[in-house]
């Protein structure tokens, strides 16, 4: 499997003990359908509030990433691109048969999100049609 910005490929690796695929180059990560999810339950990364301050602050660096929507790494279908929080600039790829790409710093805000309020994270989520609703 290749990154589908870097076309190189990507790395197995352990991220917060889930097994995902990650591109070295621009730290992008696949995440098959419902590892996002795992991600967010185990919550053993912890952010002080100026951390999260930080990634979630629209400003930064971090705000700024592809705006064209990317190959699906596994079938190649251009993905979906889903505002996740318009307040941060959070738009991510999603393929619905596959799962999702995240770009450079976009799981962090991710989490930094679901860090801040897990019933807005919730709601966001389930909005996206990523977990299924209540
Ligand atoms: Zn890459
Ligand atoms: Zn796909």
């Amino acid at each position: 499997m290749d990154c589908p910005r870097c076309h190189l490929s990507l790395m197995t690796t352990d991220y917060e003990g889930v097994e995902v695929d990650m591109c070295s180059q621009c730290w992008g990560f696949w995440l098959d359908s419902g590892e996002l999810e795992q991600i967010l339950e185990r919550r053993t990364l912890e952010f002080t509030p100026d951390e999260r301050r930080q990634i979630l602050d629209a400003r930064t660096a971090f705000s700024t990433g592809p705006t064209d929507p990317a190959p699906c790494p596994k079938c190649g279908k251009t993905m979906n691109r889903l505002s996740y929080d318009e307040s941060v600039h959070l738009v991510i790829d999603q393929c619905r048969d596959h799962g999702v790409w995240l770009d450079t710093g976009e799981i962090k805000k991710i989490q930094a999100i679901a860090d801040r309020s897990e019933a807005i994270h919730r709601m966001l989520l389930t909005k996206l049609g990523i977990i299924p609703g209540a």
